[in-house]
């Protein structure tokens, strides 16, 4: 409203019913509503209120009255407002958004997660969750008024980011029946636009379902936690209405992780359920109890590293048929991708040299033969298909949330050696490989990474061990904890 410094000015009058007819007009289905809050005292007799602070709850009125005006002009418009986190008495009027927010203290635009992980779009939905669920949990904004982003924007790229991007909207979904996308990359294929119109239309038959909400495996919420992503935990979502509904479940970390629920539906304690995998989707788990799951008992489900599972549970009697049905953790084998089992080849008092063996699968060789020029791939490793190798590093002398680790790590060679300055090296089955620290364009740190990563083309084998040999500095504070197998394929389109 600057320079219309008072909402009840003649001039913010005027402003006002532009935008109504703006709306009108067009029909307008969204707008950035809530910036109009930031309201100032005024001292000007002649705008029929009192002067100074006591001006404020005088167009503080006037606000709430042109939210109603607009919603008049087009019925459905979402009124949104960034972040969210305004006035608590505010929020039951706006539809937040968060599109990632300042982290760790880190002083920038809407930020995602700091993590070792080449996928943004996934960081920013692990930190959007969080903080949608905070702006619940703490400004007590209503499920039913939450708005969700989708992000890409933070890469600053018109390129796809195909695991990032269907993580990203299965995770929005979870928290907000309604989401906006914020910068949809050029190149976006047919496949992805299927992919979120399926997921959008999903949204709307279920949207009295997503309406409520229960987060799992929770934790009381402290307003420092709305500040961070949940990177190591396993993060669910209940959207139950009586004795049905979903389970969304995410796992932003590079193991599998196994959720135990108890049962507790609004039903008899008589009443058994069946449960049905909605994505990837394909299949009915098989319950403890005649392949059933007794109101009381424990439904256990597996979630793979870096993916999403999305459940079906409703009353046994309510099923149709004898569909696919599966132990839960049939597919798990398949997605295991931590290298966790490392031993220490040898060390100097600078240096360690690290040690430990994978396998890709024969559906991996595609991605092991690439023509994607290393100047493009080395800057946007989630754009292609192909197969890197992501480490996993952290420097503990940072606060907690801070996961920037220094983009160049040099130390003393070993004694003897030619050189009187390494830096970190990997070798894959002998092989010296190029080890490049990932950047983004958009909110990185200077002298800094979220992780380092190669690209395992060459070397790699598909069906046999593969060795990998990290040289590291040893560094007070510089902590390694394995690495994890990044393809391609790691969120399936689903069945
Ligand atoms: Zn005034």
């Amino acid at each position: 409203m600057r320079p219309l410094a008072c909402q009840l000015s003649p001039e913010g009058e005027a402003y006002f019913q532009k935008m109504l007819e703006l709306a009108r007009t067009y029909k307008l289905r969204a707008m950035h509503w809530a910036d109009f809050f930031e309201i100032f005292p005024c001292n000007r007799a002649d705008h029929g209120h009192l002067p100074g602070k006591y001006s404020i709850y005088a167009q503080g009125q006037r606000m709430l009255r042109f939210g109603r005006e607009l919603r008049e002009a087009s019925p459905g418009i979402m009124l949104g407002a960034d972040g969210g986190f305004t006035n608590p008495q505010y929020v039951r009027y706006e539809d937040s958004r968060a599109h990632g927010t300042y982290y760790g203290g880190y002083e920038g635009d809407h930020f995602s997660a700091v993590e070792p992980d080449i996928h943004i779009d996934r960081l920013y939905a692990d930190m959007n969750r969080v903080y949608l669920h905070g702006s619940h949990a703490v400004f007590l904004r209503p499920w039913y008024r939450t708005l969700n982003c989708v992000n890409h924007y933070g890469q600053e790229s018109e390129h796809h980011d195909r695991a990032g991007f269907r993580y990203s909207l299965l995770s929005a979904l979870a928290m907000a029946g309604q989401v906006t996308f914020n910068d949809v990359p050029d190149n976006m294929p047919e496949s992805e636009i299927q992919f979120a119109q399926r997921w959008l239309n999903w949204a709307k038959t279920n949207k009295d379902y997503l309406k409520q909400s229960d987060k799992l495996f929770d934790r009381s919420v402290h307003y420092a936690d709305v500040w961070q992503g949940d990177a190591e935990s396993l993060s669910g979502l209940a959207h139950i209405r009586g004795d049905r509904g979903y389970i969304l479940l995410f796992n932003p970390s590079p193991v599998e992780q196994i959720a135990e629920l108890t049962l507790a539906l609004d039903a008899p304690s008589s009443e058994h359920f069946f449960v049905q995998e909605v994505f990837p989707g394909g299949l009915t788990l098989e319950g403890p109890t005649n392949g059933e799951y007794p109101q009381g008992g424990k439904l256990r489900a597996t979630v793979p590293a870096k993916q999403v599972r999305i459940l079906w549970i409703a009353p046994a009697s309510t099923r149709a048929g004898n569909q696919n049905v599966r132990p839960e953790n049939v597919r798990a084998e398949q997605w295991r991708r931590y290298v966790g089992d490392w031993t220490v080849a040898k060390h100097t008092p600078e240096a360690a040299t690290l040690r430990a063996s994978f396998q890709l699968l024969a559906t991996a060789a595609p991605w092991l033969a690439s023509s994607v020029p290393e100047s493009a791939w080395s800057k946007e490793p989630w754009a292609y298909d192909k197969a890197y190798l992501v480490f996993f590093l952290k420097d503990e002398t940072e606060e907690l949330n801070n996961n920037w680790v220094p983009d160049k790590l040099q130390f003393q060679g070993s004694a003897g050696g030619a050189t009187p300055s390494e830096t970190i090296g990997v070798l894959i089955n002998g092989v010296p490989k190029s080890l490049h620290a990932f950047k983004t364009e958009r909110n990185q740190v200077k002298d800094k990474t979220r992780c380092y990563f190669v690209n395992l083309e060459g070397e790699t084998k598909t069906g046999q061990n593969n060795e990998v040999e990290i040289t590291l500095p040893i560094r007070t504070g510089l902590v390694f904890s394995g690495a994890y197998v990044d393809l391609p394929d790691q969120v399936p389109a689903g069945e």
